[in-house]
């Protein structure tokens, strides 16, 4: 019969594992037994609402089975099973396509590292079977399936399917064993002892009991007396059948009993995760809604997680079923990122997943799970800093997502979990660091924004917020001005925008003498705002500046960050969300004087001079200029 070929990027899967280096081939039976509870997860759930399964809870199990005169052991579970389509498409393909991504985003030295590295920190599923074998068989049949299918496969010269006799539902994964070599005793798994110990080592939390007949010593009676007149007895070697798990699942257990080593590591395997968790959180919640609870708060976003692909939600148990696989009415929005498993024995069984959402117990656990992640949050960000940095990187934007969106509901619940890169310090500030540190006097929060920090560092303004010896937050995301108009203020301080008008900082003495200088110069300050037209609401002079020549302030609520988002937006009539713009000149400066001179003898040129002044401040403050051209043109006037 013709082979099929296996497609591209399993077939690099499959070699990696056929010529695996990895140390620990021992895994490969961890994953085989992962699969087989899973299909029964899956199978059970069907069996809730369909009694044609013939199958009840405790029908359900795995079998671990040893033949040594085959060299074969063989994995079965009355699960779900695989249709010749399923068997095409699941193990034709490669299904965590994760694990080759994070192979692929690595250098080429760290490559055969990386190699042992998928293997330890994932698993790679149904493929690593073939780190200790040279063919592996699979029987199976579907549920709703009248037939059952054999798929086998040497390798990676490709695999077969045909139809063949199966009794009862299910799949038995038959893995023949490679012979002994130097380097490995692969006749070493054929030892029931050794294969109980991986079991218990690897999946003694699965749900299901995995079975296996282990070779024991049993006392009988021989039938003949001895010289006493008692029964002879001797001992016979039997096989008996075990459940060889303990068969509680690690979010069951009490917290004494699991470290948070077992936690992270469960999580890793779990969730295909690399990178330990940044905390795990564990809720043993009884009461009006009985539940147990563990989940994680990951140290990255996945690749697609700021995409539509990304998919939030905690797994479900309802006494030990999986009723889904990503709940996401049990997760806020604003905590979307986190991942982890809810069981509880309070939810009706047979709900359907489109009612559950209207199920007052699981609303009870969603706020409940809510003020829980929002608490360790707060944990972190006080107790470890630098945990607190990572996930304020992966996750900083979706919490100031969670307090723009639905109108600020969220608002005073997230607001405490704020941070800031902050002036003269490389790490981040929380608000409530910040607001607490204020010295006395400090009337506002001061923040600058730009693209980046090195930007915001180097606005003019900032200068005197500095000078006044206060701290001042750099704001580089579009979502933070929002956040701040949303907030208002914090603590009783108000925000303020080092690019509105008025800092606060100036004495009545400094207001008094820049109105003095004003009006002093109000003829020239007229003419240069009637020459820049309606680009600038007003020109002005200013204390804020101390070595730059001009800035750019705002008047009002459109900021420039605001009408910068507004800017971005595909398509948007941004004609009414200019922000009003305020041209400040620095009276102090030299070029202050320069202009004064030039206007008093020409006014012509002295109008082209406010407009490259404007267009100097515009681009201090990262605002793009209309005309490029014309400005470079009246630059190279100049000589
Ligand atoms: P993963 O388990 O991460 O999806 P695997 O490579 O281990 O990746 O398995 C691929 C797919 O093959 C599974 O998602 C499942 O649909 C199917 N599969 C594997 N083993 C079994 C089994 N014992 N019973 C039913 N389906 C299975």
């Amino acid at each position: 019969m013709a082979k099929k070929q296996f497609k591209a990027e399993s077939k690099r899967l499959l070699d990696l594992m056929i010529n695996s280096i990895y140390t620990h081939k021992e895994i490969f039976l961890r994953e085989i037994i992962s699969n087989a509870s899973d299909a029964i997860d899956k199978l059970c759930y069907v069996s809730l609402t369909d009694d044609g399964v013939g199958l009840g809870r405790s029908d359900f199990r795995i079998r671990v089975k040893v033949d040594e005169e085959e060299g074969t052991i063989t994995v079965s579970d009355n699960g779900i099973g695989m249709s010749k389509e399923d068997m095409e498409s699941n193990l034709g393909v490669i299904a965590r396509s994760g694990s080759l991504k994070f192979k692929s985003e690595l250098s080429e030295e760290d490559a055969e590292k990386a190699d042992i590295d998928i293997i330890g920190q994932f698993g790679v599923g149904f493929y690593s079977a073939f780190m200790v074998s040279d063919k592996v068989t699979v029987i199976s049949r579907a549920y709703g399936a009248d037939t059952a299918c054999k798929w086998e496969s040497s390798g990676a010269d490709g695999y077969t399917v045909t139809e063949c006799e199966k009794e009862g539902l299910g799949t038995d994964i038959i893995m023949h064993l490679k012979a002994d070599s130097e380097e490995e005793k692969y006749s070493q798994y054929l030892d029931s002892f050794r294969l109980k110990e991986l079991v218990k080592k690897y999946s003694d939390y699965v749900r299901w009991p995995i079975v296996m007949d282990i070779e024991g010593y049993e006392k009988r009676e021989t039938g003949e007396m001895d010289e006493n007149g008692q029964p002879k007895t001797e001992y016979i070697e039997v096989w008996k059948e075990e459940t060889v798990n303990s068969m509680i699942p690690i979010w069951q257990r009490a917290k004494s009993e699991v470290s948070d080593e077992d936690c992270k590591n469960f999580y890793k395997e779990k969730f295909h995760d690399a990178e330990e968790p940044l905390a795990v959180i564990r809720i043993n919640a009884e009461g009006a809604v009985s539940y147990k609870a563990m989940l994680f708060i990951p140290a990255k976003a996945p690749f697609d997680y700021y995409s539509r692909d990304y998919q939030p939600g905690l797994q479900l148990y309802s006494s030990g079923v999986v009723i889904m696989d990503k709940c996401a009415d049990l997760l806020s929005d604003c905590f979307r990122f986190v991942r982890g498993i809810v069981d509880s024995q309070d939810l009706s069984l047979n709900i359907s997943r489109e009612m559950l959402q209207h199920d007052r117990q699981l609303k009870v656990i969603a706020s409940n799970i809510e003020k829980k992640i929002k608490s360790e949050l707060k944990k972190l960000l006080t107790n470890n800093a630098e945990a607190y940095e990572k996930f304020w990187k992966a996750f900083g934007t979706q919490i100031k997502y969670g307090i723009v969106s639905d109108y600020g509901m969220k608002k005073d619940m997230l607001k405490d979990l704020l941070a800031y890169p902050v002036s003269g310090e490389e790490k981040f500030i929380s608000l409530e660091e910040y607001a607490k540190k204020m010295p006395e006097g400090q009337k506002y929060i001061y923040y600058a924004a730009a693209e980046n920090v090195a930007r915001a560092s180097k606005l003019p303004q900032t200068e005197q917020v500095l000078e006044a010896g206060y701290s001042l937050l750099y704001m580089t995301e579009d979502v933070d001005e929002f956040v701040v108009q949303l907030l208002g203020e914090y603590e009783g301080k108000k925000f303020c925008n080092v690019s509105s008008d008025d800092l606060g900082l100036e004495t009545d003495l400094q207001k008094a003498d820049t109105q003095r200088l004003e009006d002093e110069n109000r003829e020239m300050l007229d003419f240069f705002k009637e020459s820049l037209g309606d680009e600038v609401v007003d020109v002005r002079l200013s204390h804020k500046l101390k070595s730059f020549p001009v800035c750019i302030t705002t008047e009002g609520e459109i900021t420039l960050e605001v009408e910068r988002y507004f800017r971005s937006l595909p398509g948007a009539n941004t004609e009414n969300l200019k922000a009003r713009k305020v041209l400040e000149l620095n009276g102090s400066h030299s070029a202050f004087e320069a202009l004064k001179k030039v206007w008093s003898e020409d006014k012509e040129k002295s109008a082209k001079l406010i407009k490259i002044l404007l267009c100097q401040a515009k681009l201090v403050a990262d605002i793009p200029l209309d005309d490029p051209a014309e400005y470079t043109e009246l630059v190279c006037g100049l000589f």
